[in-house]
């Protein structure tokens, strides 16, 4: 038995610690923030995300909580137009063998705390932010601001976007800022008008921004994210904006989007950041995971989706292992590297279909409208019918 300490207890880190407990190890999890918490709210579950949950254990207890969504529903945004609906139930379930589903993610971290919590192979610890680490031929220590160390056989960097496990190992600055903002509230479904209640996630594609809308909390809440291209260059986090802002930056879209839009009080604001794949994500025996390895733009919906692969694979590799963990963790980045590498660069140019204007918008709407549902199913399948990113076949 190994003793493998994580830094970072986001959805990445926590995942992790019940991915290696489950293969005979101990886990430290060190935290930086006072609690272990999650903010925010709905985050999206393709049926990769729901496997690699199902291998957590947790895959009954989060499709039981998540509202299942029926369809992808792509609009645009300026006519009012329905262009395409990817389906997802029937043949996509029985295609994928899950639902694609919404949780809140406070409801998904607290079934992963709880797990965290209910086993006695794995110990969180709060107010722990970490600066460093070094290794010798036997061990790998977490350097704690403050001075105090954590040692144990493996470090695991799942600190995320600004992760200090990084800088350290890949040394690659500050993340990309997209020039992208995204605006965010929720709003209690009773507020929105019946005609405009249906259980899918919506997209409204305008000229530089698009408005996407799903509903989360049992369908007690409908999540509003808009974002517009209007290239921001300082990358900011949760700034509260009022709802004039948020009203004149999506007056181009059409009276529907304008409609639901108009519903939302109390907007805050982000701007988007990820980085470039990088070829280095392992030290010998330190390795990073999650948005600390791989972080992408939201647009793919997958972010938590691949830290949560990532979790189930390296649970896998670590299986029986008590020193070759260089070897390991080289093994998990060949493997997951190109996988991830690919939904952060379509998440980069998903904007380049949502965004056109004018002829381009209209010729992007006959492409789209011209797709059958199995051609839609296909086109996603890479991603969202993954399930083999553990078992037999990493050993
Ligand atoms: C607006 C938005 C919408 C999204 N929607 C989706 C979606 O629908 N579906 C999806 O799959 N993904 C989505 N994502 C992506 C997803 O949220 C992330 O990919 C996922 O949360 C990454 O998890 P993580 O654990 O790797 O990193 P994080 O969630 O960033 O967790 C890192 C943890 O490490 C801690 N930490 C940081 N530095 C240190 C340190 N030095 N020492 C100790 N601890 C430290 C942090 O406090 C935090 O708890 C979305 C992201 C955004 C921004």
């Amino acid at each position: 038995m190994a003793r493998i300490v994580i830094v970072g207890g986001g959805i990445g880190g926590l995942a992790t610690a019940i991915g290696v407990a489950g293969s005979g190890h101990r886990a430290v999890v060190l935290e930086r923030s006072d609690d272990f918490t999650e903010l925010g709210a709905g985050i999206q579950l393709a049926p990769n995300g729901i496997h690699a949950l199902d291998r957590l254990g947790l895959g009954e207890a989060v499709r039981g909580c998540a509202v299942h969504i029926d369809e992808l529903r792509f609009m645009d945004g300026v006519t009012g137009e329905h262009v395409v609906s990817l389906p997802l139930t029937g043949e996509y379930r029985r295609r994928f063998g899950n639902p694609y589903v919404v949780v809140h993610r406070g409801e998904l971290y607290r079934l992963l705390l709880d797990a965290c919590r209910d086993s006695p192979a794995i110990d969180l610890r709060a107010g722990c932010p970490a600066i460093g680490y070094r290794q010798d031929d036997g061990s790998a220590t977490v350097l704690l601001d403050g001075g105090e160390q954590v040692t144990g056989d493996a470090v695991i960097g799942a600190d995320g976007i600004h992760s200090a496990i990084r800088r350290q190992l890949v040394d690659d600055g500050e993340p990309r800022v997209s020039g992208i903002t995204v605006y965010r509230t929720i709003i209690p479904m009773e507020r929105v008008p019946r005609e405009l209640r249906w259980n899918a996630v919506t997209w409204w594609a305008g000229p530089g921004r698009h408005f996407v809308h799903y509903a989360i909390a049992g369908g007690t809440y409908l999540n509003l994210a808009p974002s517009v291209e209007n290239g921001a260059t300082e990358a900011i986090s949760g700034v509260p904006v009022d709802k004039d802002t948020v009203r004149r930056t999506f007056a181009p879209l059409g009276d529907t989007a304008r409609r639901l839009l108009a519903l939302g009080e109390e907007w805050k604001s982000w701007v988007l950041v990820d980085r470039d794949p990088v070829e280095k994500w392992t030290d010998g025996r330190v390795a990073l995971l999650g948005d600390a390895a791989h972080p992408m733009l939201h647009y793919a919906a997958q972010g938590a989706c691949q830290a949560l692969e990532d979790a189930v694979l390296l649970g896998d590799l670590l299986d029986g292992c008590t020193d070759a963990f260089a070897e390991r963790f080289e093994k998990y980045h060949a493997e997951r590297r190109d996988r991830t590498a690919r939904i952060t660069h379509l998440a980069r140019e998903s904007t380049r279909l949502w965004h056109p204007a004018g002829a381009a918008a209209e010729a992007r709407n006959a492409m789209l409208s011209s797709m059958s549902p199995g051609q839609l199913h296909d086109y996603v399948a890479w991603m969202h019918g993954m399930r083999d990113f553990g078992g037999e076949s990493a050993r």
